[in-house]
């Protein structure tokens, strides 16, 4: 038996090992989400692979769960438990590029921010979420939606291999060539699987992008969404971006007297030749008139890093998701009544386009199996107050109430809360009882249960 107790696991590893007794063990539970507060039985910051093993093997011989913690976003605090072991990677965040492969070797507990600036440096970059402060490893392993989804796929399209120790501790490759079951399973499968060590990536040559948020009257709403649903099936692959509903933060390229008002956004990113992006969004710029806009040619990390200061670590967070595939009148007609209810400054929804590049994978090559959908929407509930909890989860369920039954079944796991378990068959469709074939290969106890678990 290796690591049973506390003293054995400190021994063992490299990082530090954190229990209710220490003094740091407020800060070492806490996730993104501060709606969230649970208290682990141990954090072990891990600082190398052989520190995750020792955190896995001392769950194991314990028999508790292990939360693995990469960027702590998940919304439903998955990254903390009650009693669990957390494998708190934010201390393994080293990317090195190879720019003559064009590929990238990410540790598990990277952000896209550390990513996409290590990347940019080369002119390169992958599809990543539009957070900087997100983590590689939660949002990829989930499946990915990003700015460059429709050019370049989803980010675990673009994964190569992944190092994992899993519910053994066990160290192993996934890849093509290496545990392909449990390659598919990771890319869309989420954390129920193993701790992903390192991320290796396919990138692409982005060095620049032409975008950014451009605030429509939300008497535009309508027209923003019926012009965005047909323009979009078959607009150039290069062009990503999305509609939103805002409330205008106080920036300096939004008119004063407008800070604080709702609107109809469209946030666009442009991802092909510089020179063309003018033109490549000139038809929003003839759908109506543009109030304010922070649009331009900027460094792909610079859009990917645009809306940090909104959301700030310790908001409270209610999300909901569903995968899109008709935007009909009807779901227009309610995103039109319920966007501009958005009730405070942080939250939002977004309806991203997940077509082009990610149609081209088989809904049963990868576990992420909507490749049939046209969007994936969320309804993110974030706001400061914990006073105004129960306003602001109406909001999202209201809004998610009226547009579910226009949606498809299942929606994007990594835009989901905590009381979605039960739809998490539906996310998969076809590909669920192979990910249940895989779970019990690689974790038959269940281990790796605080995710949108798949049981074995
Ligand atoms: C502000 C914000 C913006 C977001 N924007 C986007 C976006 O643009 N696109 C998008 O697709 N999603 C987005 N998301 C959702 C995001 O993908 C999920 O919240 C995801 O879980 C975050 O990953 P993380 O590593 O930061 O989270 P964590 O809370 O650290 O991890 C969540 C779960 O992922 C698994 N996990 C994480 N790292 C590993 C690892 N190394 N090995 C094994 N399992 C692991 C574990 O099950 C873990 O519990 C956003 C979330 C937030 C809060």
């Amino acid at each position: 038996m290796r690591g049973r107790t506390i003293e054995e696991l400190r021994d063992r590893v490299n990082g530090s090992v954190i229990t209710p007794e220490d003094e740091d063990y407020e800060e070492a539970r806490k996730v993104y989400n501060a709606m969230i507060d649970r208290h682990p039985r141990v954090v072990v910051r891990c600082t190398q692979a052989g520190d995750v093993t020792a955190a896995v093997d001392f769950a194991r011989e314990n028999e508790l769960a292990v939360a693995v913690r990469g960027g702590g976003h998940s919304v439903p605090g998955f990254g903390t438990a009650d009693d669990a072991v957390v494998a708190d990677l934010s201390g393994m965040r080293d990317v090195t590029v190879d720019p003559e492969r064009r590929t990238a070797r990410a540790e598990g507990g990277a952000t896209w921010g550390l990513f996409n600036d290590a990347t940019h440096a080369h002119g390169l970059a992958t599809t990543g979420g539009i957070v900087s402060t997100t983590g590689i490893g939660g949002l990829t392993l989930g499946g990915g939606i990003g700015y460059l989804a429709r050019g370049v796929g989803l980010s675990c399209d673009n994964l190569i291999s992944a190092e994992m120790v899993t519910a053994e501790g066990r160290s192993i490759m996934a890849s093509a060539k290496e545990n392909e079951d449990l390659f598919w399973a990771i890319r869309g499968g989420g954390g129920n699987f193993g701790v992903v060590t390192s991320f290796e990536y396919r990138l692409h040559p982005i060095p620049e992008i032409y975008g950014g948020p451009m605030f429509f009257e939300l008497d535009q709403a309508r027209n923003l969404l019926e012009f965005y649903r047909d323009y979009i099936k078959d607009a150039p692959e290069e062009m990503g971006g999305f509609p939103a509903f805002q409330i205008a933060p106080p920036l300096p390229f939004i008119p004063e007297d407008r800070h604080g008002d709702k609107f109809a956004i469209f946030v666009a990113c442009w991802a092909g030749p510089i020179d063309q992006g003018e033109r490549a969004l000139a038809p929003l710029h003839d759908l109506a008139p543009v109030v304010a806009e922070h649009v331009g040619p900027m460094p792909y990390p610079a859009l990917n890093s645009a809306f940090d200061a909104l959301y700030p670590p310790g908001l409270q967070h209610y999300w909901k998701a569903n995968f899109v595939t008709e935007l009909n009148d009807e779901a227009i007609d309610a995103h039109v009544d319920h966007g501009p209810q958005v009730p405070v400054l942080q939250s939002t929804v977004h309806i991203y386009p997940v077509n082009g590049a990610c149609h081209r994978v088989a809904p049963d090559a990868t576990a992420f199996a909507y490749r049939e959908a046209n969007f994936a929407t969320v309804i993110a509930g974030m706001w400061p107050d914990p006073t105004q909890n129960e306003e602001n989860i109406k909001w999202v369920r209201d809004y998610y109430e009226a547009t579910a039954p226009l949606s498809e079944e299942g929606g994007y796991i990594n835009f989901m809360s905590g009381d979605d378990q039960d739809r998490i068959r539906s996310n998969y469709k076809g590909n669920y009882e192979r990910l249940v074939e895989v779970k019990r290969k690689y974790d038959p106890d269940n281990m790796f249960r605080l995710n949108q678990n798949i049981k074995p």
